[in-house]
This record gives structure tokens, sequence and C-alpha cells, in this order.
């Protein structure tokens, strides 16, 4: 059985991202800058380009992909934890051209924000932090139980 914790959002952040930032390293510094480590992320916007991951379970790597196409973003949903001691976000996208078609994946540095609208619920209690899985090769959250 997995492992839940308590976290009570204390307060929700809203805002938007720079016209040409990088969307992921825009939300890692908003975080950095906010002292945000524990919190839960949405957002929509749009992106001029998107670079994405996806994690080849059998061989335990992220395979990268960039699409050079300006898409909507249908959803952003992501989170906030603990990395070596510093906020890291960890985000999932998906993306529409103009006919509806769907992309989507692990978001990755490299992807180019035309607009993006931002909401981070921010969790109060002891921020989660990522250490190395064993099985799956990822940098999951460690919980209080299997330290
Ligand atoms: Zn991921």
């Amino acid at each position: 059985m997995g492992t839940l914790i308590e976290s009570n959002a204390v307060k929700t952040c809203i805002g938007k991202l720079s016209h040409n930032a990088d969307l992921l390293e825009e939300l890692n510094a908003f975080c950095t800058a906010h002292n945000i480590t524990h919190g839960w992320i949405h957002a929509l916007g749009a992106v001029k380009k998107v670079r994405l991951a996806y994690y080849d379970q059998k061989k335990q790597v992220y395979r990268f992909f960039t699409l050079h196409r300006r898409l909507e973003i249908t959803s952003l949903t992501g989170n906030v934890s603990l990395k070596d001691g510093k906020p890291m976000v960890h985000a999932h996208i998906t993306l529409a051209d103009r006919k509806g078609n769907a992309f989507g994946g692990h978001l990755a540095e490299g992807t180019i924000v035309f607009a993006c609208e931002v909401c981070i619920q921010v969790f109060q209690g002891e921020a989660l932090k990522r250490g190395f899985d064993k099985t799956t090769g990822l940098p999951l959250w460690e919980m209080r139980d299997e330290r």
C-alpha cells in the first residue's frame, strides 16, 4: 500500500510567467524566490516550443524530445518538493495544436512560454524530500515510514 501524509494548503499564489521565459526554469525560480518548498501547481497558456521527456521504465532513463510548434497548454499539473535542499518543480503537461491533436509528457527545460497563467497551492508542514528510488531509478519522495 502507498503512503499518504496530511497537508493543509496555507495559501494560494496566482500569477503569470514572462513571455519568452523557459517554463520550467521560471516555475523553479518563482518557488525559490518565494520559498515555496511544498505545494501543487496548475497552469494553462501557450508555448512557442516544448521540450518533453518520456521515462523509459525498462532502461530507467528519460528520452527527451522537442516539438518546434506553437501549442496551447491545455493542462499543466505539477508539484514542488525538495531535492538536494532546493525547491524542485516536477510537472507534466498536455498541449494541443490547431486541430486539437494532443501531445504530452514530463516537462523539461527548453520549453518557451508564449503566455502562461499559474496557480500554486502552498502547503504547510514538513516539505517532502526527493531521494533516489532503487526500484524505479527515479528521485521519488521519501515518505516518513521509508526513511
Ligand atoms: Zn515526470
